[in-house]
């Protein structure tokens, strides 16, 4: 990746986080490098608009004329109208853009973007967003069913049992292929149907835990990720417990996902939603800690009752003090708050005994099982009991 910013501060924020997401980065603040710091290999580039010397546009035509395979993420401090325009010239040029951001921004969102491309380009050819489905396609998808959760399990560390499991959005394209669930939800939260998608992955996901318990004896709680645009709507709570009761589940069945930057942004219409849910009797989590900026006072505000630590950290806990740290720490913290905290991502044995030994409540991650189909968790369960996955 290469990230041109005249401000050296954006340059390094940037160049840390996209490190962070195994990214080999080089950065400049003097636009007048770029000549020489571009690679015909570069994936992602970063841009500043407003630069001394050269700007951006000047950088994009010279992308263009290098016929670059590079995708812009484009940064300014002018208003949206700005970039907007710059990314139709740089869309016309045949320059691919991933995104842009309006300065000062959100380092989540920038995180978003460059992750997206990350796995988007081993996922799609790189012809960019025509590959992607239309906001047609993905509204037939939602209503049709074509959209439905896969489950990942999650299991309790001290007993060693499946205690539950994380519903996952899939959808797997007929012509185009498995489309991201960070693609599909952003188009989702984008264009005013991310409550819709929300409700298809409630309803299928609830049934399929009312069919583990009466068919198969297993008797789990069931995590579903949330938008932060769904917890505006006040009448959330009241929906969800009719539906749950309808199911013939009880409210605490449910946990609900709420990433840690959503939870941040509160408003009082938030507050108002969060309280009643818990008060129902359904479980709030905080998911990808680590990521957002909150403080303990912000925790301390909103009635969450869990902690998800972040993948980045606990995939690098072993190799990274620094992610070491924030495990710990987040371990140390959701127990002095008296939340259980669960920890993502890990995915061998070695991760899994030291997160173990920290006193983690919860595990999930590749090691222990991937996402799957409903009808394939009672058959991984018997050969987790058995400890086939775990000897293997
Ligand atoms: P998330 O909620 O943090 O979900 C965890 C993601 O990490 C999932 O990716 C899961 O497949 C992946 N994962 C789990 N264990 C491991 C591991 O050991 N290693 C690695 N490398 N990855 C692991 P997935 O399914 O692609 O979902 C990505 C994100 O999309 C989710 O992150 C969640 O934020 C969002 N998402 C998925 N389904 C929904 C949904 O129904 N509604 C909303 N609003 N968001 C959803
Ligand atoms: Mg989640
Ligand atoms: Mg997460």
């Amino acid at each position: 990746m290469l990230v041109v910013d005249d401000d050296p501060a954006l340059c390094k924020l940037v160049s840390v986080m996209a490190k962070r997401s195994g990214f080999m980065v080089k950065s400049t603040s003097d636009p007048r490098k770029f000549d020489n710091l571009y690679s015909n290999d570069l994936d992602i580039v970063v841009l500043d608009l407003q630069m001394p010397h050269i700007d951006g546009i000047e950088i994009i035509r010279s992308l263009s004329e290098r016929k670059s395979q590079a995708s812009l993420v484009l940064v300014s401090a002018f208003d949206a109208g700005v970039l907007r325009s710059a990314r139709e010239l740089a869309e016309s040029s045949s320059i691919h853009v991933r995104g842009s951001l309006e300065k000062p921004f959100n380092i989540r969102a920038l995180e978003t973007i460059i992750s997206g491309s990350a796995k988007r380009k081993k996922l799609f050819t790189p012809k960019g967003t025509d590959e992607l489905p239309s906001v047609d396609e993905l509204a037939t998808a939602i209503e049709g069913g074509a959209i439905h959760p896969y489950y990942q399990p999650r299991i309790d560390m001290k007993t060693n049992e499946l205690v539950s499991v994380e519903a996952l959005a899939r959808w797997n394209h007929p012509t185009k292929g498995f489309i991201p669930p960070f693609i599909f939800v952003e188009m989702a939260e984008a264009n005013g149907m991310v409550n819709e998608l929300t409700e298809v992955m409630i309803i299928s996901s609830m049934r399929q835990c009312a069919k583990w318990k009466s068919k198969n004896d297993i008797d789990l709680k069931m995590s579903v990720n949330f938008s932060y645009q769904s917890m505006t709507d006040i009448s959330i709570p009241d929906r969800i417990t009719d539906r749950l009761l309808s199911i013939g589940l009880d409210p605490s069945n449910l946990i609900i996902e709420l990433t840690e930057s959503a939870v941040m942004s509160d408003t009082s219409a938030t507050l108002d939603t969060l309280n009643r849910l818990r008060l129902k009797g359904i479980g709030l989590s905080i998911d990808d800690f680590g990521t957002g900026f909150s403080s303990v006072q912000q925790l301390y505000r909103v009635p969450f009752n869990e902690l998800k630590i972040d993948q980045s950290f606990v995939r690098r806990m072993l190799v990274d003090k620094g992610a070491m740290a924030i495990v710990e720490s987040t371990i140390d913290l959701a127990r002095r708050m008296g939340m259980s905290v669960v920890a993502e991502g890990i995915e061998t044995k070695e991760i899994y005994d030291a997160i173990k030994d920290l006193g983690c409540d919860m595990a999930q991650g590749y090691f222990i099982g991937k996402p799957m189909p409903g009808k394939d968790l009672p058959a991984w369960n018997d050969a987790w009991q058995q400890g086939e996955i775990f000897n293997s």
